[in-house]
């Protein structure tokens, strides 16, 4: 397969091995003239080490880390700041090669210890409740821009090598970028690298239908979490305005075809709003409309934000939504909002820092 250069991507002056899958490196070393082992090497400590320099990969000659210093490169978002909220929850604010900043945040404790990254750099869904929504769509981040995430973070909270999860639910619409993510998330899964399992990793979308339906025929099974947010087609028209494109009743549809892993459930992400979408009739057609799926609800109570125009609902009203689910034999939870002092929670993420150098 030749190297090609991903939409979206700076130029790269060099090789840039840091997006490139097991198979895609082995070929990359004999295109080097280098045995594909070589490739295989390099993988490993770039996804399971986390080393992103040559000069460190002890087991190659050193010539050879001489020349593929000066060949090739192993790109990686650089640490612009970090906030850490007081329930520990940390902001990562990260600076891609192009100057662009994008957010990643270490969720820890839920219980177990979660990276929530971004696909791309704003968003183009524009749902009228999330921050992030009202940036519009800057860019795709490239592969290599999504995996590069997880191993600073990993590094940064001293927590490479251990089991953690991952979330797709930070910054764009994963499966608007769907090559990308998918070869990031080959990548995070190779038993070479960070060999995640699958099962740690939940892609969240707002249910983009020919994504959805193509993510239903791979290998790769992430969990699947879609953000439904609404029971009728006006409501989620004015909501989540893919809607208007995809209706809910296909979504539903893909949806109850699925295939999932054994013991698996599809979450359904359903932000309250207060007033909107949070009555007892909206509880009811969410129950109807689950009818047939494994599924469990994740509400989210609108975490607030100056220039949304919603509002939080409150806690009695949350938990009477909630037990209307419970009552019916639908698994619900609640969202406990991480971050919220930080703006890292759920729909916050936006980046104000100027995009200069
Ligand atoms: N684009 C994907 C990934 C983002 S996940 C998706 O929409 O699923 C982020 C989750 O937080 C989504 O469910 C999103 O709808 C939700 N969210 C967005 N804004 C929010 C807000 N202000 N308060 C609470 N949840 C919000």
């Amino acid at each position: 397969m030749p190297l090609t250069v991903e939409q979206g991507s700076p130029l790269p002056l060099l090789l840039d091995f840091a997006g490139l899958e097991r198979a895609d490196l082995e070929q990359a070393a004999v295109g080097l003239g280098l045995p594909s082992f070589r490739g295989r090497q390099i993988f490993q400590w770039i996804h399971q080490r986390g080393v992103s320099d040559f000069a460190a990969m002890t087991n190659l000659p050193r010539l050879l880390r001489d020349t593929l210093a000066k060949q090739a490169a192993i790109s990686e978002p650089q640490l612009d700041t970090r906030q850490v909220s007081s329930d520990g929850t940390t902001k990562f604010l990260l600076k891609l090669g192009d100057g662009r900043r994008i957010e990643a945040v270490y969720i820890p404790d839920t219980p177990g210890q979660t990276f929530c990254i971004s696909t791309q750099v704003g968003c183009a869904m524009a749902c009228g409740f999330c921050l992030t929504g009202k940036m519009g769509l800057l860019r795709h981040l490239t592969t290599a821009e999504i995996v590069g995430q997880v191993r600073v973070m990993a590094r940064e909270t001293g927590l490479a090598g251990t089991p953690f999860n991952i979330v797709l639910m930070g910054m764009g619409e994963p499966l608007h970028n769907y090559d990308a993510t998918m070869r990031a998330l080959r990548i995070l899964t190779d038993d070479k690298g960070a060999a995640l399992p699958a099962r740690r990793i939940t892609l969240s979308t707002v249910g983009v239908l020919p994504g959805l339906q193509r993510l239903a025929t791979e290998s790769l099974m992430p969990n699947l979490a879609i953000s439904l947010h609404a029971t009728t087609d006006d409501q989620r028209d004015a909501l989540v305005p893919v809607n208007r494109k995809y209706k809910l009743q296909e979504l539903m549809d893909v949806c109850r075809a699925f295939p999932l892993r054994r013991r698996a459930r599809i979450t359904f992400e359903y932000v309250l709003l207060a007033e909107v979408n949070d009555t007892p009739d909206d509880a009811r057609r969410l129950v109807h409309l689950l009818a047939g799926i494994q599924a469990k609800v994740n509400l989210l109570p609108l975490n607030e934000a100056d220039g949304i125009e919603y509002h939080r609902p409150s806690e009695a009203r949350v938990n009477a939504f909630a037990k209307i689910l419970a009552d019916r034999g639908v698994t619900v939870s609640v969202r406990k909002s991480r971050g919220r002092d930080i703006r890292a929670a759920c729909g916050q993420l936006l980046v104000e820092t100027p995009l200069t150098h």
